[in-house]
């Protein structure tokens, strides 16, 4: 049904990211900005708004939102005011959000997406600055709501994308691509667990080829990219079936429940806003002047699209490569590190992307978690390339005893575990020779013309040797027995 269905209607979304900057202060106050702490206490009278109190706007968030604008290719304002956004909240201790209106810190700009097989630039409104809210806390107690300020005043981006993004595999890729720019600039951690990165989607459905928008509906609560993806799925399903049955799709807010694979409604929205927006008073206006831009301009980190054709002319690293790597600022800064340690740059790659990898998927980390310093699995790869250790030793063996004591030296532990191939040329011929002895059969089709036996008699050599063998002595001495003269 879904197939049918898709083929007659079109998906479009629009999404507005926040991002919550990386900033050691608060956008108004220098109360800590960073996440978590015992509740209330990364507060004082300026963030919860009292009397008398005056804020004081931060520089780096201003410079954080000026990357992020020249990241995506937005026109940045030179001259920018902060408005008062009026509402009540228990969570809103001003009893109103210090943001931008009308005028907004970057104008326009693109993100560049990989979807489908596809890539395309996906048409950004705007980025602006403004303040997150505290944070409202349900179960905690059975009969009150508990508020935590800790979270007020910390400084946000908001990316509002244009209604440019029409499928749900679009704006997971869409998502992705901002968090992995975000994280390159060190402007977010990007972590959507703890809610440093927040989206929400706003989601219509039209008749394929038909201009007009269809009615909006914005679903909140998406902590995970995955549930960006789903939860327009499901949605965009809903609105369709509406439609099929005749039946008004009403514009609304409404709430993700991944549990139940459903979004239900939160609230019907008005007609027109009534936030009672006027410029803030208390906050001159704010001017990001021609010289200040060109210093961050100059100051700005490689972006990842750089990042991945340097790694394909230094390095010599496939295209497939360079493209895994340059994914994650992490494994970029960490195959960097290692390669400042050994030269086998493709063994390298091969590792992040294989064992490293794995132990990332396999223990849910980031790579800033991956214990092992890059020297040592520089060290580690030198060790295979060399044939002094086979990879399946290094990698099922090695690497695990590492992990436990990332401090060890490969060499001195792989010695210490007995993983060497460091057998004399002598006691590998003796192994040869048994081996040989054993399977006159497989010799004599071996010397009729069947070398793809020399397989078997490496396996067989490596197991009586207890992998103390090195791969490349042994075919040598295999070959030197296996072609003389009978
Ligand atoms: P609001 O005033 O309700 O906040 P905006 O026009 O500011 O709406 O748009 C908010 C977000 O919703 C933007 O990301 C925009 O691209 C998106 N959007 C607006 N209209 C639609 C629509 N009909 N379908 C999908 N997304 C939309
Ligand atoms: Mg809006």
């Amino acid at each position: 049904m879904m197939t049918g269905l898709s083929e007659k209607y079109e998906v479009v979304i629009g999404l507005e990211v926040h991002a919550q900057l990386l900033t050691n202060t608060k956008l108004f106050c220098g109360d800590p900005a960073h996440f978590g702490g015992a509740p209330n206490t990364h507060i004082s009278p300026i963030t919860l708004g009292y009397p008398g109190t005056l804020p004081r706007l931060n520089g780096q968030a201003v410079e954080y939102a000026v990357r992020m604008g020249i990241a995506c290719n937005c026109e940045i304002s030179s001259r920018n005011w902060f408005a008062r956004k009026h509402y009540f909240y228990p969570d809103l201790p001003k009893g109103y959000q210090t943001s931008q209106h009308i005028n907004n810190i970057c104008q326009g700009g693109r993100v560049h997406i990989h979807a489908g097989g596809q890539e395309r630039d996906v048409q950004l409104h705007h980025i602006h600055l403004e303040e997150d809210a505290g944070k409202s806390i349900h179960d905690a107690d059975p009969y009150k709501t508990a508020i935590d300020h800790n979270r007020a005043g910390v400084p946000l981006i908001e990316i509002v994308s244009e209604p440019d993004l029409f499928s749900a595999d679009e704006a997971y890729a869409y998502v992705t691509e901002i968090r992995k720019l975000v994280r390159y600039l060190g402007i977010c951690d990007g972590n959507m667990e703890e809610g440093s990165l927040r989206c929400d989607a706003n989601v219509s459905v039209r008749l394929r080829g038909e201009k007009k928008l269809g009615t909006k509906v914005e679903v909140k609560n998406l902590n995970s990219i995955r549930h960006v993806k789903k939860a327009i799925e499901i949605e965009a399903a809903r609105m369709m079936a509406l439609l099929e049955k005749g039946e008004p799709i009403i514009q609304q807010t409404r709430s993700f429940d991944a549990d139940k694979s459903i979004t239900f409604p939160l609230r019907d929205k008005e007609e027109a806003n009534d936030y009672r927006y006027f410029p803030d008073p208390d906050l001159p206006p704010f001017v990001v002047t021609a010289e200040k831009l060109a210093a961050i301009r100059d100051t700005m980190p490689a972006l990842p699209e750089a990042v991945r054709q340097r790694f394909e002319s230094q390095y010599q690293l496939p295209a497939y490569d360079a493209r895994m790597l340059s994914d994650d600022i992490g494994l970029v800064r960490y195959f960097e590190a290692a390669a400042c340690h050994t030269k086998q740059h493709k063994a390298v790659s091969n590792w992040l992307m294989g064992p490293v990898r794995n132990w990332l998927n396999e223990t849910g980390s980031e790579m800033s978690q991956f214990p092992l310093p890059a020297v040592a699995l520089a060290e580690l790869v030198e060790l295979v390339e060399a044939g002094k250790i086979s990879f399946s030793a290094a990698s099922s063996r090695l690497l695990p005893a590492l992990l436990k004591d990332p401090a060890a030296a490969p060499a001195a532990l792989a010695a210490g575990l007995n993983l060497l191939q460091d057998a004399g040329a002598g006691e590998i011929e003796r192994w040869v020779q048994e081996v040989l002895a054993k399977m006159p059969d497989k010799v004599a089709e071996y010397r009729k013309g069947k070398k793809g036996l020399i397989g078997l008699f490496m396996g067989e050599v490596k197991k009586i040797s207890k992998g103390k063998a090195d791969p490349q002595t042994t075919t040598r001495l295999l070959e030197q027995k296996l072609n003389e003269k009978v």
